[in-house]
């Protein structure tokens, strides 16, 4: 549904290779020059030259960081179009690998999915490879199904559901409880390279609603998981950071990004102070992240 955007006549100024953009938002950061750096200073991200886009209201509603919880349903006609793109597992067993599925009803989209399995290859190679998922995508009725049969302590309400707009994964490990596992501590430590975060943390709930849930990952992307993951952020913080900042720089291998935040009140035109390869996503509340890659 969303993609990098590429800018080409910025990239043309630039001089530079379409490949060199093409390549490595899929690469993974390399360890050795993992470095996090956030910067906020005005002047580093106020060129003279930017680029302008039209913001429709719409577009508060789309996208992988979009928050929600019990204050922000999963926004009209989403839920079908994550239904639309989701996939059955054991159905497609071409995508199971390197990891079991414990339920036969497990959708994923494709997009996920790949991440997921590139993630679950990494970690074999580290001796971790005992994992599970046993729920991906859920349409509002299975929801209802859970809410009822589990209840508003451990379930949310369909429309209320990340997992109703495709976007979170509950992972499991054959060896036992997430939170004790090596599947959970790995993901815990290693996912944010993934763009995965864990979305109901222990030391959180006041801030989600939501009791522990070790087992539950959530799609936002990188520079997102990483940022959130080195300030301990769960998406509600990270969204009010963002408001707060309006713009949050940082480095994760040989990848800079700029991250910006506009609110939107009407479809106008906003001024991106930079340069490269794009990528929009709604908060779910009122504005849109813009998230530059260079
Ligand atoms: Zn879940």
């Amino acid at each position: 549904m969303k993609k990098w955007v590429f800018c080409l006549l910025v990239l043309l100024m630039l001089g530079y290779g379409l490949t060199k953009f093409k390549a490595g938002m899929s690469d993974l950061p390399d360890e050795s020059k993992l470095q996090i750096e956030n910067s906020n200073k005005p002047d580093e991200v106020t060129q003279a030259d930017g680029f302008k886009i039209k913001v429709t209201k719409e577009m508060i509603f789309q996208g992988d960081l979009l928050l929600v919880n019990k204050d922000y349903p999963v926004p009209d006609g989403l839920g079908l179009d994550a239904e639309s793109e989701a996939i059955s597992l054991v159905r497609n067993p071409e995508w199971i690998d390197g990891f079991g599925v414990l339920d036969n009803r497990v959708l994923l989209s494709p997009r996920l999915a790949e991440k997921f399995r590139a993630m679950v290859k990494d970690a074999a190679q580290e001796g971790v490879s005992s994992f599970l998922i046993s729920s991906g995508f859920r349409n509002e009725a299975d929801q209802e199904e859970l809410y009822r049969t589990l209840g508003a302590e451990i379930a949310m309400p369909p429309g209320y559901s990340e997992h109703n707009i495709g976007l979170s994964m509950d992972i499991g490990s054959s060896q036992g409880e997430m939170s004790r596992a090596p599947e959970g501590k790995w993901l815990i430590d290693h996912s944010w390279k993934y763009g995965f975060v864990l979305r109901y943390p222990e030391d959180k709930t006041a801030i989600t609603g939501v009791q522990f849930e070790p087992w539950h990952f959530r799609y936002v992307g990188l520079p997102h998981s990483a940022i959130m993951k080195e300030r301990n952020f769960v998406l509600e913080q990270y969204l009010d950071f963002l408001k707060e900042q309006k713009s949050v720089s940082t480095t994760i291998g040989e990848d800079n990004y700029q991250v910006f935040y506009y609110p939107v009140t009407e479809n106008h035109m906003i001024t991106v102070p930079a340069k490269g390869e794009y990528e929009i996503s709604g908060n779910n509340q009122d504005g849109v992240i813009v998230t530059i890659r260079k």
